[in-house]
């Protein structure tokens, strides 16, 4: 029974999953969490041990390690097998993520210290929207500074958008090169990409995980002017500015809760804020829609993943309602049943296949550890 083990390391938790690589489901599956904190395991190194010895113990067979890492920059475009030179990009490129990278690479280096003996693999956020061309991940300011300082968009969730679009071919039984599919990844955190191919051609989120869909604390799309008005008008600092754009805005800036269910709630009581927030969410969802299939030039799946989108079928629908122009369809039966499974939520024959494919990052970096374990030079 060979296993592959996942780490999700931040800077004062490590989320961990032992995956089973022949039923491609987790025999093991936990978190540590308050590293650091007083009375708590002290750091990562005393964590990862913890988890090894005393949690999974000796009684296993891990052929590898997969690690998730939030931004690979220009540098990563698909899962690496760590060296120390991988080490020092990913620290290089920790300006752009400057609370994740330096927490993802704790855990790289407590684990590679605890199994050294087995191959480790950065998985990479930011990697499936490497493929995104220049038109689509060019920001148009000042070239010069736009290069000095690794300023374009990278995008995020790659694992998720990567693993739902392959996912949704093969439930689809046809090959992912001959799709266009848009990937509306709803969760606490949302993106949409376009995926031609089995490439990612674009995708909402940006330089850094703020821009794009409204999102449970972070506003997405925004006029950057408002930075400056703020700063100007409001007399609010660079960190306030940051602070109230990535975690007091979205739906609990507009509602005072960032849980969709809550949301939902308050606005079937007829709360004008909840509903505002509602329509505003769902605004920015089709203006997506709209523009990947200009891009894509067409649709052949239209598939929802994530908390959101793989459980509120009420808000799916309310989110599509509408766009039956554009071949896009709801079934109200197939909607409203609750699975755990890929499904169809469009009416046979329809000509957009509209989809619920859950998601599952774990078993994606899995995946790709084994690959990137496999295409390894032998010996
Ligand atoms: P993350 O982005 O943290 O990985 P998930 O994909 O697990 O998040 O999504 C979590 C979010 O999904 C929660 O914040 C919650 O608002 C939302 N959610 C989960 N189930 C439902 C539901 N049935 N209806 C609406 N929202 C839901």
């Amino acid at each position: 029974m060979s296993q592959v083990f996942i780490v999700n390391s931040g800077s004062s938790s490590i989320k961990y999953q032992l995956i089973d690589l022949d039923t491609d489901k987790p025999v093991v599956d936990g978190i540590i969490e308050r590293i650091g904190e007083p009375g708590e395991v002290p750091d990562h190194e005393a964590g990862m041990k913890r988890v090894l010895v005393e949690t999974i113990g000796t009684d296993r067979d891990i052929v590898g390690v997969g690690h998730r890492v939030v931004h690979g920059g220009p540098h990563f475009s698909e899962a690496t097998v760590i060296t120390d030179e991988v080490e020092r990009l990913i620290e290089e490129v920790s300006s752009l993520a400057p609370l994740h990278n330096p927490a993802n690479l704790l855990g790289i280096r407590a684990a590679r210290a605890a199994l050294p003996d087995v191959p480790h693999v950065a998985v990479f956020d930011t990697a499936f929207h490497q493929t995104l061309p220049p038109e689509a991940y060019t920001y148009a300011i000042d070239r010069e500074i736009a290069e000095r300082y690794k300023v374009r968009r990278y995008g995020f969730h790659g694992t998720s958008h990567q693993y739902v679009a392959g996912e949704a071919a093969r439930f689809l039984g046809r090959p992912v090169e001959e799709l266009r599919i848009i990937v509306l990844h709803l969760g606490n955190g949302a993106s949409a990409t376009a995926v031609r191919g089995g490439k990612s051609i674009d995708t909402s989120m940006g330089l850094t995980p703020l821009e794009g869909l409204v999102m449970g604390t972070r506003s997405g799309d925004i006029d950057p002017g408002v930075v400056f008005h703020l700063r100007r008008q409001a007399g609010m600092n660079v960190d306030e500015l940051d602070d109230l754009l990535n975690k007091r805005s979205g739906l609990l800036g507009l509602t005072g809760t960032g849980d969709m269910r809550d949301v939902q709630e308050a606005g079937s009581r007829g709360d004008e804020a909840a509903e505002l927030a509602l329509a505003v969410w769902r605004h920015r969802i089709r203006h997506y829609i709209g523009a990947y299939i200009a891009e894509l030039g067409g649709l052949d799946a239209l598939v929802f993943t994530a908390g959101i989108g793989e459980n509120n079928g009420l808000l799916r629908r309310r989110a599509l309602a509408g766009l039956e122009f554009l071949g896009i369809e709801v079934d109200q039966d197939r909607n409203e049943l609750a699975s755990k499974s890929a499904r169809y939520i469009s009416p046979e024959g329809a000509p957009v296949a509209v989809l619920v494919v859950p998601t599952n990052e774990e078993l994606e970096i899995a995946r790709q550890t084994v690959a990137a374990i496999a295409a390894l030079p032998a010996g």
